[in-house]
Order: structure tokens, then sequence, then C-alpha cells
């Protein structure tokens, strides 16, 4: 959360750097395009359908969207391991106590003279009740004007309707405009879940002890953001922690 305090800290190459280049080193490295249509764990191995293909393996650890809210909503036909795996009663259970959150980026054009000096945050965006407003925007590199900025809204608050996306977006470019930072093209847009989560009553009812208390149950270990926190930091971190107790 530095980055409200405007200590901002950017990749010179970006962060998909980072995981390009540790691949590299990897002995097994990332199957990339690699889409897990069915998994089937049984006699203590564990089926994965990958590209069409059966494959076995031992174990399991599942990293992508456990549980995904009104799937219905989302056009990019995300869905949650308990869509596609043979998933357990108990598993069915806690994962779909998870909500995430609707997040919508858009990467503008504005007039270089109108750019934030490096990030704006309009706290009082950060509210329920303006919902589907601009929260940040921000420009990734200090010293040049030849960039995009990068707006951020969220569409949807524990029991609230979500917001529609083309509604979102034309609050944010309206919000923009409020700004003085008035967008003269949108270049790229994307509608991303982020951010799993479960509230408080499942917290209080242990939800967390319960899941740790499952893992390797089926053969199968849970890690991902939702295990950690919003950030690549604590979830790397947390899968690290993983499989060292683990494996
Ligand atoms: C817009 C945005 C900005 C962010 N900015 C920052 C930031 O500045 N700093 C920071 O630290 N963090 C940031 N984050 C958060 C960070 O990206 C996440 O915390 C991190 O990526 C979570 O890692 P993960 O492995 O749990 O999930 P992901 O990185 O989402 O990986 C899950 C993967 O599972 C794949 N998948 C899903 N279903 C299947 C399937 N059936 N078969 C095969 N693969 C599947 C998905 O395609 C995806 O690649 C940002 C996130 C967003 C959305």
């Amino acid at each position: 959360m530095n980055f409200v305090k405007i200590n901002l800290w950017t990749w010179k190459n970006g962060t998909q750097f980072i995981w390009e280049s540790l691949n590299e080193h990897l002995k097994n490295p990332a199957r990339l395009n690699s889409t897990i249509e069915k998994v089937v764990r049984k006699d203590g191995k564990v089926y994965v359908t990958v590209n069409g293909e059966v494959e076995e393996y031992d174990k399991i650890i599942v990293t992508s969207p456990l549980y995904v809210p009104c799937k219905e909503n989302r056009d990019d036909g995300l869905i949650g391991m308990v869509d596609y795996f043979d998933a357990r009663t108990d598993e069915k259970k806690l994962f779909s106590q998870i909500e995430y959150e609707r997040y919508d980026v858009l990467a503008v054009e504005t007039k270089p003279q109108d750019h934030p000096e490096i990030s704006y945050y309009v706290f009082d965006n950060m509210i329920p009740k303006r919902l589907g407003h601009l929260m940040v925007y921000y420009r990734r590199w200090r010293d040049t004007v030849d960039q995009v900025i990068t707006t951020y809204a969220l569409r949807k608050h524990k029991k609230m309707e979500e917001i529609p996306y083309e509604k979102c977006r034309a609050r944010v470019l309206r919000d923009l405009e409020t700004m003085g930072n008035p967008a003269s093209n949108v270049v790229n847009e994307w509608s991303v879940y982020y951010f799993p989560h479960v509230f408080t009553n499942a917290y209080r009812d242990g939800w967390y002890d319960k899941v740790e208390a499952m893992q390797g149950k089926y053969d199968t270990y849970y890690a991902g953001e939702i295990m950690s926190f919003g950030d690549m930091d604590e979830t790397c971190e947390y899968s690290r922690e993983l499989v060292e107790r683990f494996f």
C-alpha cells in the first residue's frame, strides 16, 4: 500500500519480465496456453485434462480462481476450480463464499501537459456511494511524457448491484474530464478478475483455518491470491512457504 503515499515503484521492463526471466531458470518451465478443462482425483492420483489430453500426476496445486461468483456476467468465460474439478462438498461449501473485485483498467491518451506528475488517488471516490468512479490513475515513467495513463475503477461492493462495464467506463472517462485530464483516445481496456476474498463472517467462522486444514486432503493444495493477499509479493511468498511446508 506504499503507493498511496505516492511512493510508487515500477519495474524498468515491466513485471512480466520478472516471470519470464524466472521461468528460464526453472527445471520444469511453465507450459503456456494450457487450459485445464477437467481434474479428477481418485485412487491417490490426479488426472488432469489439458488441451484435450489426460495427464496423470500425484498432487496438484491450484493457483487459478477457486470460485467465480456471477460468472455468467463475465465476457472472458472465466470459471472457478469448483466448476471443472470433481469438487468435494467441503471445497464447494468453503469456496462458494469467495467474492472478487471487478477491476476495470483503461489505458488512455491525454495531453502531456495534463499528465499527473506520477499518480493520482481520488480518495472521495473510494467509498461505496461512489462505486464505479475513477479511483486511481497514474503514468508509469516519471521522465517521459510519451506514454499512456492508466485508470482504475471497481464495479461491485458487497451486496450492492454490479455496475455494468460500459456504464463504469463512461463514468471514468467523465471523471477524467472533471479532473482536468480528458482522454483523447482509449488505447486499451481490460475488465479483470482481481483480489478474491471472503467477508468478515467467513473469517470469524475460521474460513482460513478450515482451508489450511484441507491442504493435501484430496492430493490438492490451494495457493494464489486468495490464500495470501492481492499483490505479487505476498502471493509468491505464500506459494514458496506452501512448497516448503508440504514438498
Ligand atoms: C489491474 C491489476 C493491477 C495490479 N497491480 C499490481 C501491482 O502493481 N503490484 C502487485 O504486486 N500486484 C498487482 N496486482 C495483483 C497481482 O497481479 C496478483 O496479486 C497476482 O497476479 C496474483 O497471482 P495469482 O497466481 O494468484 O493469480 P493470477 O496471476 O491471476 O494467475 C492465475 C492464472 O490462472 C490461469 N487460469 C485460470 N483458469 C485456468 C484454467 N482452467 N487452466 C489453466 N490456467 C488457468 C489464468 O489465466 C492466470 O494466468 C494487480 C492486479 C491487477 C488485476
